[in-house]
């Protein structure tokens, strides 16, 4: 059990469990990839980890480049997507690989949809290391997927809770609480400001 902020979570997916999802994920990368020079487009702050790990184990040549997004505060979504930092190069005629940490409702992806689209790239694929299937609300394809979740809120590899936990090397998860305050005083995180995701 750790504490971050007024939190407790608890573990929930190994480091190991992780590295054998990244194995078979770039895999996948590499043999569809194998005639082409990929963009991997990371989105920080969340997939700086899993952009690392599926970078070093690309094996073609390949470009690689980030953007920041955010709509969390604490551990709600706004829904409200801001572009933090945007592209610094073209990506027109690229054959995009976008890094996402997790996909959750999906708006993040529609706002990134935005920009390749304008970007005019060639085609793009998302691959996540974690998707709530429950929570997505959107129909773009993610066709690169680590670990398929409940929607619990989870924290490590990446992942924060207002700006605490992402130098965890395993996966943690919210520890169920009976929460009676929360009707009273509302959700833990709420009137803080927009952080990166
Ligand atoms: P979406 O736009 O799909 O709702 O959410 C995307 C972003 O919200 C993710 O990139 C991530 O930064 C944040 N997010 C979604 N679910 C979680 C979660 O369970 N834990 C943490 N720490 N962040 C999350
Ligand atoms: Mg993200
Ligand atoms: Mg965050």
């Amino acid at each position: 059990m750790i504490k971050l902020h007024d939190l407790e979570f608890e573990p929930y997916i190994s480091e190991e469990e992780i590295n054998a999802a990244i194995d078979k994920l770039a895999q996948e990368l590499n043999k569809d990839y194998r005639d082409v020079t990929p963009v991997f487009l990371g989105v920080l702050n969340g997939s700086f980890m899993f952009a690392s790990e599926v970078i070093k184990r690309f094996s073609g040549d390949c470009e690689v480049s980030f953007v920041k997004l955010g709509s969390y505060q604490g551990t709600q979504t706004t829904g409200n997507v801001k572009t933090l930092l945007g592209l610094n190069q073209s990506l027109k005629g690229k054959e995009v690989i976008l890094l996402e940490d997790i996909v959750d409702t999906g708006n993040t992806l529609e706002e990134i949809n935005e920009i390749l689209e304008k970007e005019e790239v060639r085609n793009y694929e998302v691959a996540s290391l974690f998707y709530k299937p429950e929570a997505y609300k959107k129909n773009f394809e993610i066709k690169y997927k680590g670990f398929e979740i409940p929607n619990k809120f989870i924290v490590g590899y990446g992942l924060d809770y207002d700006g605490l936990g992402r130098n965890l090397t395993q996966i943690y998860k919210r520890k169920e609480k009976i929460m009676t305050n929360l009707v009273l005083f509302g959700p833990p995180g709420a009137g803080k400001g927009t952080q990166a995701d």
